[in-house]
């Protein structure tokens, strides 16, 4: 596989095309960035970490049968992706109350809610990416009710395997953030894409509730670059080249 010409550059990643229409090259920057954009910085070797985090989740969701747009981790920055187009909704799925949660509904951090809450966010940066409800994205046409429902049943899954692969680590997965998308080689197949990392979950130590993911950054509560490395180092992905 070739790589060719950078397509697009977000806040921690950018997508470079191939010889293959139906493959792009997904690269890991060590940008940082939170609030929208607001607070930017760089966490050493980010990238390099979140490759290796999001390559061993994406394996272990396809492994139990979840479509991914994962293929493989080509080396420390980079790993092969099958080409989607993004379906523009965030899916954020918290188990416990933590972050914009608690700030709006006023529920203190670190409530376990009795059972998992699904909520949906239009991906718009000039409008600080809105909560929306079901409907919205049906209205607008942002996805179909059957995209919706494969969806929602996709997280389901996602959630409980995802819930027990960190438990399993001494880790408490409190909430994530997810995309989907359409493959281009076939519209009609939805599946899990973008990333799944410290920058893109909350993650608590199961006995200390210490913070392992972006919130460092967030909150300016320092470690953070080693909080990205206890992540990598329990997954068993750290070091490997
Ligand atoms: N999240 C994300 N990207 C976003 C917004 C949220 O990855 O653009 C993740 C975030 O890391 C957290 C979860 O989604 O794990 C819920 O975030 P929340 O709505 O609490 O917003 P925040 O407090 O991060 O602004």
């Amino acid at each position: 596989m070739e790589k060719r010409e950078k397509l697009y550059e977000g806040k921690a990643k950018a997508i470079f095309a191939t010889d293959d229409p139906n493959h792009f090259i997904q690269y890991f920057k060590d940008d940082a960035t939170a609030f929208n954009g607001v607070k930017k910085g760089t966490i050493a070797d980010k990238g390099v970490i979140n490759n290796l985090v999001t390559s061993k989740l994406m394996t272990i969701l396809d492994a139990v049968g979840i479509p991914t747009h994962f293929v493989q981790r080509l080396n420390d920055r980079e790993q092969l992706i099958r080409k989607v187009s993004i379906i523009p909704i965030e899916v954020v799925v918290r188990n416990v109350a933590a972050g914009s949660m608690s700030k709006r509904l006023g529920v203190p951090e670190g409530q376990q809610l009795p059972r998992p809450v699904l909520e949906f966010y239009y991906k718009a940066d000039a409008l600080d990416d809105p909560l929306i409800i079901r409907d919205h994205a049906l209205v607008f046409g942002w996805a179909t009710e059957a995209e919706l429902a494969w969806i929602e049943a996709a997280v389901k899954r996602i959630n409980d395997v995802l819930i027990g692969f960190f438990a399993n680590i001494g880790i408490r997965l409190v909430d994530y953030k997810l995309e989907f998308g359409r493959l281009a080689s076939d519209p009609s197949q939805v599946v899990l894409a973008d990333e799944i990392s410290p920058d893109t979950c909350r993650l608590w130590d199961f006995v200390t509730n210490e913070k392992l993911d972006k919130d460092r950054f967030r909150r300016d509560l320092g470690g953070v670059v080693e909080a990205y490395q206890e992540v990598a180092r329990r997954m068993g992905v750290s070091g490997e080249s």
